[in-house]
């Protein structure tokens, strides 16, 4: 177990006994309210935390919009040199973040560390493209002509994002927007606003180190209110939100409607199909991890299994007996394989759903509950569970975020990659094996329908170096790695005429 007040102290997030932002004193002088967080890990409350107000929302869009009138003329590769830093800063502090992370969320310690390593390695990355912000030459066809196209800034990048990645999607969105010369106001879940406050204060410092304006990083605590005036402001030229479906739609029409760019991460389905050429000792420890790691709370959390007729009663045993060995208990103690959901209000959707999957005729395979006594004071503990199910079934066809596997049959490969496809949601996907045929097949144009799929790996744990995100209801959006900066800036083409006459495009002729 940690000891929060060094942690919150080494972090540096409260003063005056309550927790604020840096830089942009929101709270101060205005309504802000006061709201306490409680950890998922053992329900104990950790602090309290400001929330902003409407004038505090315009406070920071001006702070913001002045930072970006400097911000953009840094060079890219300066740009980086500040990012650069601040993957620094967070290698010195990835131990007390990562350990925040994980009492707050209630992911494993292990995952806390290792998402606060995503956001140095995104540092990196984006260090690397502050050189590589490429546009394209072409030719002219006309003569003593030059045209090429190049990349600038857009401006302020309004982030909006999920409990479930509390550090990590700030990081993604933030670390390429600053290379791309662009300024950033992060509204995070209010479900875990104090590793936000945590990174505000870590970046706040590298800026104030490099006597570069506060407001190139801005943070706006609040609930989806915030949300919905980040998305309908029109000073936020692009919003990069991360969430549910039901978020994305309603954010997504919101920016649409004042015709702004819109970056949607959304919910999953994800399935894992169990080939009869599967090398199930790589199968089952994929699925396991994929299906009950972070408490099922991940985008990429392995929802379905489709499995071969032939492999199929075999490989629910196996999966019976992996179920049988999980501990569940506090997510900090290592020995333990699941923590808790991240409320109450979770488990009672949890509840809901596996009381759904019972009335529209699915099968227990491994039951679930919710976990009381010693240790499971928080109330959010629960047991991972497994239904026999069928694709087409309302609660399938729906993401439950929390432990809870649905299994079902194929025969033939066309029939497994339909059932795969066979959901509103498109974000990850995976085959086990063995077969370059069928593998080949699923990576083909008439296979996976998802933006990520595998082979002989499971759905989650994406690495930062490739686009990231997923079609159909989980958005569309890409962030992170491959050409992900692109929606970042804006796109120019210019063509320059260095000749002494003006011949038109298309060989027009307008002879005065
Ligand atoms: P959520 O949709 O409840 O909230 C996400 C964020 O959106 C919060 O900051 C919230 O305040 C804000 N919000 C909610 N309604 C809003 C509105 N109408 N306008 C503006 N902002 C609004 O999601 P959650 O419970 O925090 O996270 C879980 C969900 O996120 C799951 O569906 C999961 O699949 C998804 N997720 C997707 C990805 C991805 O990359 N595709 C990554 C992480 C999480």
């Amino acid at each position: 177990s940690i000891n929060i007040t060094s942690v919150l102290e080494e972090l540096h997030i409260l003063e005056n006994n309550e927790a604020w932002s840096t830089g942009q004193n929101w709270g101060a002088g205005t309504n802000a309210s006061s709201k306490t967080i409680f950890s998922p890990v053992d329900g104990k409350a950790i602090a309290n935390v400001l929330f902003a107000t409407r004038d505090d929302f315009d406070q920071v869009i001006k702070t913001a919009q002045s930072a970006f009138e400097s911000w953009r003329l840094l060079p890219a590769p300066k740009r980086g040199e500040i990012v650069r830093q601040l993957g620094e800063e967070l290698r010195v502090k990835k131990k007390a973040l990562g350990a925040l992370v994980s009492y707050e969320m209630g992911k494993s310690l292990q995952e806390g560390l290792g998402e606060v390593q995503e956001m140095i390695d995104i540092c990196d990355f984006a260090v690397g493209l502050s050189r590589q912000l490429y546009g394209l030459t072409m030719h002219s066809e006309r003569s003593r002509h030059r045209m090429y196209e190049q990349y600038h800034p857009l401006g302020l990048v309004g982030i909006i994002s999920a409990f479930n990645f509390p550090v990590a999607v700030w990081s993604w969105n933030a670390a390429l927007a600053w290379v791309c010369g662009d300024v950033c106001i992060w509204k995070p879940s209010e479900k875990t606003p104090l590793t936000a406050i945590a990174c505000q204060k870590i970046a706040a410092k590298v800026l104030a180190a490099n006597g570069i304006d506060e407001g190139v990083s801005c943070l706006i605590i609040g609930d989806r209110e915030i949300g919905e005036l980040m998305a309908n402001d029109e000073r936020v030229p692009l919003i990069s939100a991360t969430g549910s479906t039901r978020m994305g739609k309603a954010v997504g029409a919101a920016v649409g409607q004042r015709l702004g760019r819109s970056l949607l991460e959304l919910g999953g389905n994800n399935a894992i199909i169990i080939s009869e050429h599967a090398d199930l000792n790589i199968a089952l420890p994929g699925v396991v991890f994929g299906a009950v790691g972070t408490a099922g709370q991940r985008c990429t959390t392995t929802r379905r299994l489709i499995i071969h007729e032939s492999a199929y009663e075999e490989f629910k045993t196996k999966l019976s007996a992996a179920y049988a060995q999980l501990r569940i208990g506090d997510p900090l103690d290592e020995l333990n394989h699941v923590g808790p959901l991240i409320d109450k209000d979770a488990v009672q959707q949890y509840q809901n759903a596996i009381a759904k999957a019972k009335e529209q005729g699915a099968k227990i395979l491994v039951e679930g509950g919710v976990l009381e006594g010693d240790g499971f004071e928080s109330g959010c503990y629960v047991k991972p569970a497994i239904f026999e199910a069928e694709n087409h079934f309302e609660i399938v066809q729906h993401e439950t975020f929390a432990p809870i596997l649905y299994i079902m049959k194929y025969k033939t490969i066309e029939d497994a990659i339909a059932l795969q496809n066979g959901v509103p949601q498109g974000l990850s996907s995976s085959i086990m094996t063995t077969n370059l045929r069928e593998a080949e097949k699923f990576l083909s144009h008439a296979g996976s329908d998802c933006g990520i799929a595998n082979v002989n790996i499971g759905t989650s744990g994406a690495e930062i170096g490739g686009a990231f995100g997923g079609e159909k209801e989980t958005g569309g959006g890409r962030e992170s790695g491959s050409d992900a900066w692109k929606v970042y800036m804006r796109r120019q083409t210019n063509t320059i005429n260095y000749g002494a006459d003006l011949p038109l495009a298309q060989g027009i002729k307008f002879d005065l």
